[in-house]
């Protein structure tokens, strides 16, 4: 080794030491006949000294030399520092140099490599070697890799098998395109790269596996929204003869142990809510339920009053804010912009004030009496000193408009509290939904989602009534993972294929293999993928999952550090049979 110790272990009780420590030169400050550098690696910040007279002048002369991340090596003996620096670990000593040598020089970085940095983010990405150098950037990855092997060892210990699948395949799909990579030896065919792993994982339950995992990279080539990586990873899991609740609980559990064992957080209750309640109270498949402010239906008590804009409308829903019966016109206003602004796209806003002496103000008082917005008050559960907003319209966008201010009013009073975490199963989601584009069916979750016994039924008369045996987990509004319970007769999968548009010939061209599969002895089977990058964002307490991927890409899908993607050559390009000579 270049080094006896790493620059964040040296304490008091080593003084008198002789050792040598290697790393990067994070500042140097000379003042003239004395000299100090700090230098750093992975594990923290070493002060080292040198004093004219005292230290060799060669010493002296290479310290006069140093740049900023110039990587040296350094031999001296430990001391007690005079002016401690109780800031870092390493405070209380410093290394009196006997011998310095730089091992490399360095450019002067692009920009300042300390936890607060000057460098804007296209310019970290671009040196993100150098970026990852920074202890906030590198604490990320850290706790990246303690919650992998977290993973690991504790579905490990539930018998889970690891097992890696191959990466050049076919279509599997999951909703995105597919990013695919010509065949050299198989001139004009294709493979695919994979959405998930989720044909082969259903395979290895054939296989008699029974458990199996994998963290494991998977490649979606969509159109690129914030925070999405083109390719990103997943805690791919799979379980044999097992129902709903049985992955439910075994995934409960892991996701309770990383929790309590990295950030010692004991989780509460992961209460179950049905697609359809998530949907009606919340407006949302992935509710964030650290806060109340549930949806109010209104329709009975707001219809036919003469206001046409609620007549028209399939819904009238409220949420009641409690407190907030003193906002301004100011305020109201700004509401009333946020909900109309085009991402949001609602046609206006309609509040009620439940005034503190018992009188009700609202924006349309003309159509309602004092009486009527009793009633509204009542049904929502609002006390004197809380406001009402209400939209209308068609049930499904005004559910989304809803769920939207509902999010902004919970950030805005506080309530959605970054340190409390509160997880959710959702459960019985649609097996199919309608594609106004294509105008057809699409599953919702994937083509291999069983649906719900009792729904089967449905299938061909009110397909978009069906049930999936589908769930997600949803932890503060946030969906860290999702599953289902599979179809594993090739009877119900040909069945689905059909519904979902493909004729024989296609269903067998794609997924032929496992139909066929599933004739040699299927074992009921189903299984769970969480999104890792988002998982470990959330444990590090940020929205963003780029943070938490060592070499990530930008938000259109480059990475401007190695520049791509890029041109080939055009002798590739022949060779690969994309073009002719
Ligand atoms: N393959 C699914 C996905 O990527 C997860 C699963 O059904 O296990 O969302």
């Amino acid at each position: 080794m270049l080094r006896t110790h790493n620059c964040g272990e040296l304490r008091i009780e080593q003084v008198g030491e002789e050792v040598t420590l290697a790393g990067w030169v994070q500042k140097v400050r000379d003042k003239g006949g004395l000299l100090w550098i700090d230098l750093r690696d992975r594990y923290g910040i070493t002060q080292l000294t040198l004093e004219e007279g005292r230290s060799s002048a060669s010493a002296m002369e290479t310290a006069r030399k140093l740049g900023r991340e110039f990587v040296v090596q350094v031999k001296g003996k430990v001391v007690e520092r005079y002016a401690k620096n109780d800031k870092i670990p390493t405070g209380a000593i410093e290394i009196d140099v006997q011998s310095l040598e730089i091992l490399n020089a360095a450019k002067t970085p692009p920009f300042v490599i300390e936890d607060e940095t000057d460098g804007g983010e296209d310019l970290r990405m671009k040196y993100r070697y150098l970026d990852l150098r920074r202890g906030t950037v590198r604490r990320k990855l850290e706790l990246r890799s303690q919650m992998a092997i977290a993973v690991r060892n504790y579905l490990a210990n539930q018998q889970f098998v690891e097992v890696e699948t191959p990466v050049l395949i076919k279509s599997t799909p999951e909703g995105a395109r597919d990013f695919v990579v010509p065949s050299r030896i198989n001139p004009g065919e294709f493979y695919a790269l994979p959405q998930s792993p989720q044909t082969f994982k259903q395979l290895l339950m054939v296989s008699g596996f029974d458990r199996y995992f994998q963290i494991v990279k998977c490649f979606r080539d969509e159109d690129l929204r914030a925070d999405r990586q083109p390719e990103f990873t997943q805690i791919d899991c799979e379980m044999s003869f097992v129902e709903r609740d049985d992955v439910l609980n075994t995934f409960e559990g892991m996701t309770r142990h990383l929790f309590s064992s990295i950030k010692g957080v004991e989780l509460g209750e992961f209460p179950r809510m049905t697609y359809a309640e998530a949907m009606s109270r919340y407006g949302s498949d992935k509710p964030d339920v650290r806060f109340g402010m549930e949806f109010v239906e209104l329709n009975d008590v707001a219809q036919n009053k003469g206001f046409n804009v609620f007549d028209q409308a399939e819904l009238v829903v409220g949420i009641c804010a409690k407190g907030c019966a003193d906002y301004t016109r100011k305020q109201l206003d700004a509401l009333t912009d946020f909900v109309k602004r085009p991402q949001i796209g609602a046609k206006g806003l309609v509040y009620v004030k439940c005034n503190t002496d018992g009188t009700y103000k609202s924006s349309v008082d003309k159509f309602y009496s004092q009486q009527d917005l009793a009633e509204w008050a009542q049904k929502a559960g609002a006390q004197p000193g809380d406001l009402l907003l209400v939209l209308s319209g068609q049930t499904a966008s005004t559910r989304k408009q809803m769920n939207e201010l509902r999010l902004h009013m919970g950030s805005e009073l506080g309530l959605r509290n970054p340190n409390e975490f509160k997880p959710l199963w959702v459960v019985d989601f649609p097996l199919l939904e309608w594609d106004e584009e294509t105008e057809r069916f699409h599953a919702m979750h994937h083509p291999f989602t069983s649906p719900l016994k009792e729904d089967i039924q449905l299938l061909d008369t009110d397909p978009g009534k069906v049930r999936a045996n589908a769930y997600d987990l949803v932890i503060n509004g946030v969906e860290i993972g999702g599953g289902s319970i599979r179809i594993h007769d090739k009877a119900t999968q040909q069945l689905m294929f059909k519904h979902l548009g493909f004729s024989d010939d296609e269903a067998r061209a794609q997924f032929g293999f496992l139909m066929d599969a599933f004739e040699y002895g299927a074992p009921p089977h189903g299984g769970i993928a969480f999104g890792f990058d988002r998982l470990c964002a959330m444990f590090g307490g940020s929205e963003t999952i780029r943070d938490y991927i060592a070499f990530p890409k930008n938000t259109s899908g480059r990475d401007v550090m190695i520049d791509s993607p890029s041109a080939i050559n055009s002798e590739q390009l022949v060779e690969l049979g994309l073009t002719l000579r």
